[in-house]
């Protein structure tokens, strides 16, 4: 029987793998550019890093994720989003003694137990950001500026920028007993996920995306009506900021985001073109992470972009494959051996060119040479050869010169590198 892939895990092909390039490449020049800096965090982790990092009572952690024993017995995880392990490396090495603000991004798949569907996989690739030890609200800013300034660079258009507070430990609290109670009177409308999630944490049922669940929170009190004084002054300076950035927001007050680690500042990029997994990135400050995981009181603030989403949504027209910048169509005998030594010369030169191995006719080859879209031919005929030439044919004006063999490399160098 043939062996598939798992479910909800995807190749990335050849024919993606240039939008996929591009898109990493842009990230690191415009976050490297923000003073960022990458860091690689392992995949597997043990789990209490996101049981207690993300919250007990999240849909994550009750169950989405890749948990197993290994040999030793120990329980590991896959790990389901990324800012949980950027923490624990950031304590772990103890960045905060060369200097207490830390920008880091990583790049990476992350594992959700989720039921796939267009735009939800459960291997996806994320790019974080995250700031490590400032709290004041300008940095907030300068994560969302940078944000929207990457999405824009990939060709992103027609994106909401949504903002809300979600309050801090001492006045979530009473919120969320407001909520509870509110929610008590309607529990007949929630579904059986929503009901044990109504005494367990009921800020998640807002991500809930059962009709009737919906309908049972539409009047709900608003989080941003119950933030005490200095949560409300962070929410109007990162407002103000905003402004100040040439930002347009709109406030979302029913956006808790899924994970309980959020705390102030909490915002989304959403599309309307994606449809009902419309969320292409996510993200806000979370000061208590770290003393959950077992660091000091250190306050954070970041996003994830989803790369599946992100890429759905970028411009069609624009051309990500790889063409090869020349095929050499060589007619047999001693040509087959300099089209060989040419090859591979050019290749150390970084000219991507491709060769006909199989001896086929001149005809054919040029039919390849036209499907893979190269760029130009280099047609070897025995004559031209002992002459030391060849003949150079631009594949898109179908123009063509006789160039001497020896100059080739100087001649490519000069049509495609430049
Ligand atoms: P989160 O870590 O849940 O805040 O998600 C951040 C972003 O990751 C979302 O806005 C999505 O673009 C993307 N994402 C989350 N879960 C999935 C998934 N199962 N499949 C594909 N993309 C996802």
């Amino acid at each position: 029987m043939e062996i598939k892939a798992i479910r909800g895990f995807n190749d990335i092909l050849p024919d993606e793998i240039g939008k996929w390039q591009f898109v990493e490449n842009t990230a690191r020049e415009i976050f490297e550019g923000f003073g960022f800096s990458e860091i690689r965090i392992p995949i597997l982790e043990r789990t209490e890093l996101f049981s207690r990092g993300i919250g007990e009572a999240t849909d994550i952690v009750e169950k989405e994720m890749y948990t197993f024993s290994d040999r030793s017995g120990n329980s590991l995880t896959l790990r389901p989003e990324a800012t949980a392990s950027m923490a624990r490396a950031y304590l772990e090495h103890q960045l905060y003694t060369f200097d207490p603000v830390a920008k880091l991004y990583c790049l990476g798949p992350m594992f959700r137990y989720e039921r796939p569907q267009k735009g939800r996989y459960r291997q996806f690739y994320q790019i974080d950001a995250e700031v490590f030890g400032v709290g004041n609200p300008m940095v907030d800013v300068e994560v969302i500026l940078m944000l929207i300034h990457f999405l824009r660079r990939v060709g992103l258009e027609k994106l909401e920028l949504q903002i809300n507070s979600l309050g801090c430990p001492i006045c979530r609290p009473r919120y969320r007993e407001e909520l509870k109670t509110f929610l008590t009177k309607r529990s007949f409308q929630l579904c059986e996920d929503c009901q044990r999630r109504l005494q367990t944490n009921p800020l998640r049922i807002f991500d809930c995306k059962v009709e009737t669940c919906q309908e049972a929170i539409a009047d709900a009190p608003k989080v941003s009506d119950f933030i005490c004084p200095e949560c409300q002054d962070h929410f109007e300076k990162v407002k103000k900021y905003l402004e100040m950035a040439g930002l347009v927001y709109i406030l979302n007050p029913r956006m808790v985001r899924g994970l309980d680690y959020y705390t102030r500042t909490a915002f989304e990029v959403v599309s309307y073109q994606l449809g009902s997994q419309n969320a292409v990135t996510g993200g806000g400050r979370y000061d208590n992470l770290f003393q959950e995981i077992g660091g000091m009181d250190i306050p954070g603030i970041g996003f994830a972009i989803g790369m599946e989403r992100l890429i759905s949504l970028m411009p069609k027209e624009k051309e990500f494959i790889q063409r090869p910048h020349l095929f050499i169509a060589a007619m047999g005998g001693e040509t087959q051996r300099e089209a060989y030594q040419i090859i591979n010369q050019l290749h150390l030169e970084g000219i991507r060119t491709e060769l006909d191995y199989e001896g086929k006719s001149l005809k054919s080859q040029m039919r390849r040479a036209d499907k893979l879209k190269a760029r130009y031919a280099l047609i070897l005929g025995e004559e031209e050869l002992k002459r030391g030439k060849a003949i150079l044919r631009n594949m898109e004006t179908k123009s063509q010169e006789e160039i001497p063999v020896g100059d080739l490399l100087s001649v490519l160098k000069k049509k495609v590198l430049l």
